[in-house]
């Protein structure tokens, strides 16, 4: 099977992959959402402040304007109907929104512009307003002329007397106020309310705040200052066309951040980056096989074997992992990293072996043939070589293949105090040549040979020519993978030089090491059945 589809076991599962591409796709569009919520939010809040502010100000100079008229008309309130109506008159008739000017005195209107001489009391004209203040307002129901639309009435008293002043009557053009809102579509309604009277688009009559009730939650107010009066603008808090334009830049956002999420993560996957973020995260930890000397029943050695603690995967096998490295072209940064994790434990390897203690490390045929593997394994040694350990370059049959490379590689090694070690044996093809041509110290016979010890298959007298021919070639033998004690048994009868395998130990952590080391040794002799 290719590296990567044994990985995938290890690796996160497409589920998993489109699980977190979801949460992304989710966390995006909250992200783009939720901003774009509050600046849609924030350029509608200003909008409306600026359309209050500006309603505030039309309807300031509205009313200014009118005050300014009425200063002017002030010194008719001292002349009889008869001299003055005919001006009065026309200045209303001049005055935009004026129906009607009156002129007041004793509480008693005398000259109407509209109807001319007259004499009704206020308080049967508008019994709301207050004739002491020096202006006052109040809404009316209609008026004489017009008596089904509503008027605003305003009261200006005479700045030199008191007993006097004019009277007016306006008509109210909420839909022009309307208009004039720079935004229209945001604001639905508009009421102006006075004491505890109110008009509104959205009523044709005039409301009585004491009997109805208007509703309180306008999205501004714009107050008027100088006037006691005040005008709420009505809206849509959340305009459908906000929540629309929210919705889309939220699902807008969140395809891109679910395919990106995707992307990244099979990127990752692709490009070996695992390896390499497992290694910063350090995941990768070492154990350590004790390798046993069959004469003296003595650990002489120990091989190191990576692991990968991957979070969420749980323990990696290496033979998955290391081919994954390999093809992803990680396997070097992964071997220099095992290099740092074995000289973290040099010194505790060196209370626990004897002098000259073998240190079996497996290596990469990738890295074997790679243009920095020199200057690496020198690295290595020299970080170790206060411990005396012997180093045992683990290589398999199948690293072999370049012929003149290796030979020139396996010289170079020796030359420089290495011992070599061909691991599983017997698994490849063509095996015993390779034995021929190469110059090396240990057979490592892989363990679907020993499982056959003892079993009467045709795989046990080939066991037996094998170490007959590592005899031959001065070759020292390891047996991997001894699981009963008559498998050792058998093997040291037979003059294996080493052995390793579940029988004696896995491997193990530093410290298991340590406690494993103060135990005495199985003995297959006398602890077997
Ligand atoms: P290997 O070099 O043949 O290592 C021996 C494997 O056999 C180890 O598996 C070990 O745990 C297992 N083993 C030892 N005794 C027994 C036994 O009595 N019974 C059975 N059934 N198995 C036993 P592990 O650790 O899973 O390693 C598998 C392979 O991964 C190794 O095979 C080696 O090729 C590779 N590997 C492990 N660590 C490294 C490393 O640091 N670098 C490189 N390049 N390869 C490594
Ligand atoms: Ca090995
Ligand atoms: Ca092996």
């Amino acid at each position: 099977m290719p590296p990567k589809t044994l990985l995938t076991r290890y690796l996160p599962t497409t589920r998993k992959i489109v699980g977190i591409a979801i949460i992304w796709g989710v966390l995006c569009a909250l992200a783009f959402g939720g901003a774009a919520a509050v600046a849609l939010h924030h350029k509608r809040a200003d909008a409306l402040d600026l359309l209050a502010r500006n309603l505030s100000g039309y309807v300031i100079t509205l009313f200014n304007d009118l005050k300014n008229t009425t200063d002017q008309l002030q010194p008719l309130a001292f002349q009889e109907c008869a001299q003055v109506g005919q001006q009065l008159t026309s200045r209303a008739a001049f005055s935009l929104n004026v129906r009607a000017f009156l002129l007041v005195r004793d509480q008693t209107a005398y000259c109407s512009s509209a109807t001319g001489a007259m004499s009704m009391h206020m308080v049967s004209l508008t019994p709301r307003l207050n004739l002491n203040l020096p202006l006052d307002m109040s809404i009316l129901p209609g008026t004489p002329m017009l008596p089904d639309k509503p008027a605003i009435s305003v009261w200006f008293r005479n700045p030199v007397d008191p007993g006097r002043g004019i009277f007016t009557t306006l008509n109210i053009d909420l839909t022009s106020w309307l208009l004039h809102t720079a935004r229209e579509r945001d604001v639905t309604g508009v009421a102006l309310i006075i004491k505890d009277q109110a008009i509104a688009t959205f009523s044709p009559q005039l409301i009585d705040l004491k009997n109805n009730h208007l509703d309180t939650t306008p999205i501004r107010i714009a107050s008027v200052s100088g006037y006691p009066m005040a005008i709420w603008l009505y809206g849509e808090s959340w305009p459908l066309e906000d929540i629309q334009l929210t919705l889309l830049i939220a699902l807008l956002a969140a395809l891109p951040g679910a395919l990106a999420s995707g992307y990244l993560q099979q990127l990752r996957i692709r490009s070996g980056k695992e390896i390499l973020a497992g290694i910063r995260r350090n995941q990768f930890f070492v154990v350590y096989q004790p390798v046993i000397d069959s004469k003296s029943l003595t650990m002489i050695g120990v091989e190191v074997l990576m692991r990968w603690e991957r979070p969420g995967s749980g323990l990696v096998p290496p033979d998955v992992f290391i081919s994954y490295a390999e093809s992803q072209q990680s396997i070097i940064p992964l071997t220099r990293h095992l290099f740092a994790l074995i000289a973290r434990d040099a010194d505790s390897l060196k209370q626990l072996l004897p002098a000259g203690g073998k240190l079996g490390v497996n290596l990469a045929p990738s890295h074997l043939y790679s243009p920095s593997f020199k200057q690496d394994i020198l690295h290595f040694a020299r970080s170790i070589h206060d411990s005396q350990l012997q180093i045992v370059f683990e290589i398999t049959e199948r690293d072999m293949l370049k012929e003149e490379e290796s030979i020139a590689i396996f010289q170079w090694l020796h030359d420089n105090g290495f011992e070599i070690a061909v691991d599983d044996f017997g698994t490849g093809h063509s095996a015993l040549i390779y034995l021929e041509r190469f110059t090396l110290d240990y057979l490592k016979i892989d363990r679907g040979f020993i499982q056959s010890i003892g079993l009467q298959t045709v795989t046990t007298p080939v066991l037996e020519a094998v170490l007959s021919l590592a005899r031959r070639l001065n070759m020292k033998t390891v047996a991997e993978g001894v699981e009963t004690p008559q498998q050792a048994r058998w093997l040291i009868d037979q003059g294996v030089t080493y052995l390793q395998g579940y029988y004696f130990s896995p491997g193990l952590p530093m410290n298991q090491l340590r406690e494993w080391a103060a135990q005495p040794i199985p003995r297959p002799d006398s602890g077997g059945n």
